[in-house]
């Protein structure tokens, strides 16, 4: 690309928060033909809140479930504990607290085994779901994610958190694809929850259930298939995918590791400034030419 054109598209991209790196984010921004995107916090709020605590079999143990979740970092620990904090619930102390990555978290809470994640996590620990799997399906059908409780290796409650999608997360994916760009939702959230946000956001191509270190691996799978791939972030967990896609993307809102990682920024952490990002990138390409 002639300097000139790198400048005026860097300068563009800059008038409305769209920050380019450098040359070559800018000049791949143009070939990009699949557009990966996180769901939480990306393509929605990441402000999870609890939206329904389901008993299964009498006590849900709220107060339990909230000392290990007050020793843990994720989202929707802090949405838990909230929710534990405004009805006025007991606090306890969690002693062995453990932190599994892309599962949940346990510990040891006045004496009894305490664990709080998704379905691999209960299942990693021997605990029978069936009492709690129509429930699961339930909160997962509204697009809800559902996270089950555990006390002493049994289910005792089913926890729904919401997670309202950005205002313009739907009409950014369409602007893709008019664009001829597909887009592909990539969460370590469960398949059921993904689809249904999926399906309201007009995105066809979902992979879900994904362990954190393994978002990289599937933008891999899709550049093998000769995909030119931008991902768009915001977590820890999606740098190294940022980093081995064609084009990361930071939303600005992001943890610092993800727009350390990026190729670009979007400043506004408006999704609807992905498709703005490539349209640039083809106006700079065409200048060159
Ligand atoms: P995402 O890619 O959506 O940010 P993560 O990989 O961080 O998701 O977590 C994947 C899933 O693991 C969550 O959707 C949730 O079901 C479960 N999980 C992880 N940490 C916790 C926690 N502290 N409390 C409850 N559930 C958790
Ligand atoms: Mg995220």
């Amino acid at each position: 690309a002639t300097p000139t054109a790198i400048m005026v598209g860097t300068g563009l991209g800059a008038k409305r928060g769209v920050l380019f790196k450098n040359a070559t984010a800018l000049e791949t921004s143009a070939k990009v033909n699949t557009v990966v995107m996180d769901k939480t916090g990306t393509l929605t709020r990441g402000e999870p809140e609890v939206t329904q605590v389901i008993a299964v079999g009498g006590d849900p143990h709220l107060d339990l479930v909230a000392a290990v979740e007050r020793e843990s970092e994720h989202p929707l620990a802090a949405a838990v504990v909230t929710h534990a904090d405004a009805l006025g619930v007991a606090t306890r102390k969690a002693a062995e607290f453990r932190n599994v990555p892309g599962h949940g978290a346990t510990a040891v809470v006045d004496g009894l085994d305490v664990a709080v994640g998704n379905r691999r996590l209960m299942e990693s620990l021997g605990v029978d779901l069936s009492a709690a799997g129509p429930i699961r399906e339930r909160v997962a059908a509204q697009g809800q994610t559902a996270v089950f409780a555990a006390v002493d290796g049994r289910i005792v409650a089913v926890i729904g958190l919401a997670d309202a999608p950005r205002e313009t997360s739907a009409r950014a994916v369409a602007a893709l694809h008019d664009q001829g760009v597909q887009v592909v939702m990539l969460t370590g959230d469960n398949q059921a929850t993904a689809q249904r946000i999926a399906a309201q956001l007009g995105i066809d191509t979902v992979i879900a259930d994904v362990l954190p270190g393994d978002k990289a691996a599937h933008v891999a799978d899709l550049q093998r298939q000769g995909r030119v791939v931008a991902m768009v972030g915001d977590g820890v967990n999606d740098a190294p995918a940022l980093a081995q896609a064609d084009v990361g993307v930071a939303i600005g809102a992001g943890t610092d590791v993800a727009i350390e990682t990026a190729d670009l920024v979007l400043m506004r952490s408006d999704p609807l400034d992905v498709p703005t990002a490539l349209t640039i990138g083809r106006g700079t390409l065409r200048k060159m030419r």
